[in-house]
């Protein structure tokens, strides 16, 4: 059985529909994919329906962004009652903070000399709810500005450059109690990756399962072997389920393609058994 838990589609900044997406992994072999678009559960339905066509197994997830420490960390939630009041209200604030950024970015690209408007990145967002950099990004590239996605980050969108523009974030442990009452799974996504960093050490994690914490992504193109190998043994103190994935963009983020890192089977039954029962339920 292989199982991906981490891919996003155009209801965020991957390139696929969530139909297509979900097309894309039967045909890639495999048997159980989580859709886990930014932010937003808005994709669904559609990956649903397509699921249930191809006849494979979707597991209905978001990748939320976080604080934890003064740093940016994406949190999985797998399975949440998409209705729960208290993760619609957060979903609502962070959603708009990311369409307040889209005006302030154009701005700081403008006042750089480039003749980026706000209609061009709502072209490329297409029917996105999550408007974000990689968009910006597109936009620059369909300019003849910058090659890739890549290379408008580096260039302009990364903190530091010119382009970047903060947004709101939801303390990570205000939303892991807020996900676990949702009857959703929490996973911290890529916890050694590029945002996260030295932060989520294993005296942090141990303080995060304590609040709800389910399990880490530990097989992740952004963690090396070594990461891989520390986490993993982490996790097995902690008794945190271990997942890994491929956190795929469609052709928005090279060297991604669905199934290059899966979930042991174990670890995926293991999920399933936790979702659904509230904290202290
Ligand atoms: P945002 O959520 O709008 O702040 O943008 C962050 C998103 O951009 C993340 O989901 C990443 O997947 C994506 N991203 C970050 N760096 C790169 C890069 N160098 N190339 C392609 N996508 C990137
Ligand atoms: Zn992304
Ligand atoms: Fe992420
Ligand atoms: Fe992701």
């Amino acid at each position: 059985m292989r199982i991906d838990l981490h891919t996003h589609s155009s209801a965020s900044d991957g390139t696929d529909t969530p139909g297509d997406l979900v097309r894309e992994a039967a045909a890639a072999g495999l048997d159980v994919v989580a859709l886990t678009d930014h932010d937003a559960m808005s994709g669904w339905a559609e990956a649903q329906r397509a699921a249930d066509e191809a006849g494979i197994t979707l597991v209905p997830g978001l990748e939320i962004s976080t604080t934890f420490r003064h740093r940016g960390v994406h949190l999985l939630g797998y399975l949440p009652d998409p209705a729960y009041p208290p993760l619609v209200a957060v979903l609502d604030r962070i959603l708009a903070g990311r369409t307040a950024r889209t005006p302030a970015m154009v701005a700081a690209l403008q006042a750089r000399g480039i003749a980026i408007t706000e209609d061009d990145v709502r072209r490329e967002a297409g029917g996105s709810v999550a408007a974000g950099r990689p968009h910006v990004a597109d936009a620059l590239v369909r300019m003849g500005i910058v090659a890739d996605r890549t290379e408008a980050f580096h260039v302009l969108l990364n903190p530091g450059r010119p382009g970047y523009v903060d947004r709101y974030a939801v303390p990570l442990e205000e939303m892991i109690p807020i996900l676990a009452a949702a009857g959703g799974v929490a996973v911290i996504a890529h916890p050694w990756g590029r945002s996260g960093g030295s932060v989520l050490d294993e005296a942090a994690l141990a303080s995060l399962k304590e609040l709800g914490l389910a399990g880490i992504e530990v097989d992740h193109q952004d963690h090396s072997p070594a990461f891989r190998a520390r986490l993993r043994s982490i996790a097995t103190d902690l008794d945190l389920v271990v997942t890994g994935s491929s956190d795929h963009h469609g052709l928005g983020k090279v060297g991604h393609d669905l199934g290059v890192n899966t979930t042991d089977p174990e670890q995926y039954e293991r999920l399933l058994s936790l979702a659904g029962r509230p904290l202290g339920g």
